[in-house]
């Protein structure tokens, strides 16, 4: 391995270097502390009611990629959604749950959905990746699940965010999309419609192609984006399911609930097409009096690292909401002007500590565009003193900042263990052998 041996060398020639050595001298800084950030932390609000019902989605991924050449690759995507009650929840142990009790809960409390992707030199007669793909996401959307478990609810709650289903005056066309035959930005369905033809080519549109994951797919080519973007768009759809059966069928009991999302309150490049009317959702709620409790709870990414930084030196008890500038200054370090996620994100990014050991990243709906980082205050965020009230009840003792309801949906999401990675490798070699 000639390529590999020439970089180690090199490796080595480097560190001889007279000048990489004073450089690396001055790297070294045992006495760093985290500078004090800007970070205002506020008091934490105590007047606040435990919600009694929680509900929590989460999604997981694995692509399988044949190790040779011509290197076809699936991928499969599981998330699921659960619901704990205050009975539930008081029975678990918070540092080593007992199986049992989980398989129960998981039994009756739990929904998952999966599916998979053909991406790559995969072969499906007669027709392109592309075309597949589009109706894969289409007809996952609809799945009615193991034992029509779902009943095609995803599919409900997708027609309900997109048409404006819960509003006294729904649209009566979807918003224009890029189609995926003309790629006009012409494509669009008439009210309640899953599927249709192109106003403007005539060509067959399915609702779901208004996520545009076409737009970065090729005949016979789907890049691993399609599904990760897939499977956030079902954990959206997972999550609002519940609220949307509660406001039309029980209203009232929404002031109970709290939904947790694992991950931002956020959807990406042209899926934000479904952030709009979320927002738009939790506006109307609000002003008729429905506070509705949801949070995205981040594990990973820039505002988790950040709070490694500056949580350790922030008061117990403690939330602070970062501004705009500061989520370009201190967060980004970006350059880049204009509002922080203005269009993608349906959550606020607010930093809680409760003490030491329990501090997380979570996002708060506020029902208005990113416009308000530009003066974050604590009473835009929705239901905020009942989901301060709530999170230290559903602490998980078992990681840091974890909650019991997000590990459980990750626990029935999870497809490196249920089915083992294993399996699925053995089902997609099967699958593709033409
Ligand atoms: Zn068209």
């Amino acid at each position: 391995m000639p390529a590999e041996r020439a970089s180690k060398l090199g490796h080595l020639e480097v560190i001889k270097c007279p000048l990489v050595q004073k450089l690396c001298k001055n790297f070294e800084d045992p006495d760093y502390t985290p500078k004090s950030s800007n970070a205002v932390w506020q008091k934490l609000p105590n007047k606040g009611q435990e919600l009694k019902i929680v509900f929590s989605s989460d999604g997981s991924l694995q692509t399988i990629e044949a190790p040779q050449p011509p290197y076809k690759a699936i991928a499969f995507v599981k998330t699921a959604l659960m619901k704990l009650d205050q009975y539930a929840i008081s029975k678990l142990d918070k540092e080593a749950p007992n199986p049992f009790a989980l398989r129960d809960i998981m039994e009756h409390s739990a929904l998952f959905h999966s599916t998979a992707f053909p991406l790559r030199h995969v072969l499906i007669q007669g027709k392109t990746i592309y075309n597949t793909v589009r109706e894969i996401i289409y007809e996952s959307v609809k799945d009615t699940g193991l034992n029509d478990a779902l009943d095609g609810a995803m599919m409900n709650t997708l027609k309900w965010i997109a048409y404006d289903g819960w509003s006294p005056e729904p649209k009566d066309h979807l918003e224009e999309f890029g189609c995926p035959h003309c790629h006009q930005n012409k494509a669009t369905l008439p009210f309640g419609e899953e599927r249709g033809q192109c106003p403007n080519c005539g060509g067959e549109i399915f609702i779901t192609d208004l996520f545009g994951l076409h737009l970065a797919m090729q005949e016979d080519y789907a890049p691993n984006q399609v599904a990760s973007d897939y499977m956030s768009v079902s954990e959206t759809l997972m999550i609002f399911t519940p609220i949307k059966y509660y406001w039309e069928n029980n209203r009232e009991i929404i002031r109970d609930c709290l939904f947790v999302k694992d991950g931002p309150l956020s959807l990406r490049a042209t899926l934000a097409k479904l952030s709009a009317p979320i927002r738009r959702f939790f506006k109307f709620a609000k002003e008729n009096g429905f506070d509705i409790a949801m949070i995205g709870q981040e594990k990973t990414g820039a505002f988790f690292d950040h709070l490694q930084l500056i949580g350790q030196n922030a008061p117990s008890g403690s939330i602070f909401i970062p501004d705009n500038s500061y989520i370009r200054n201190e967060v980004q370090h970006s350059n880049l002007l204009g509002v922080y996620g203005s269009d993608t994100n349906y959550g606020a990014k607010v930093f809680v500590k409760y003490n030491d050991y329990h501090k997380m990243v979570i996002n708060v709906p506020t029902g208005e565009r990113g416009e308000f980082v530009e003066h974050p205050s604590i009473s835009n965020l929705i239901a905020i003193d009942n989901i301060i009230a709530t999170l230290p009840k559903i602490l998980s003792n078992r990681y840091e900042g974890a909650l019991l309801p997000v590990e459980l949906a990750n626990g029935i999401a999870s497809l490196s263990t249920y089915p083992s990675a294993k399996v699925l490798e053995l089902f997609s070699q099967t699958l593709t052998k033409s």
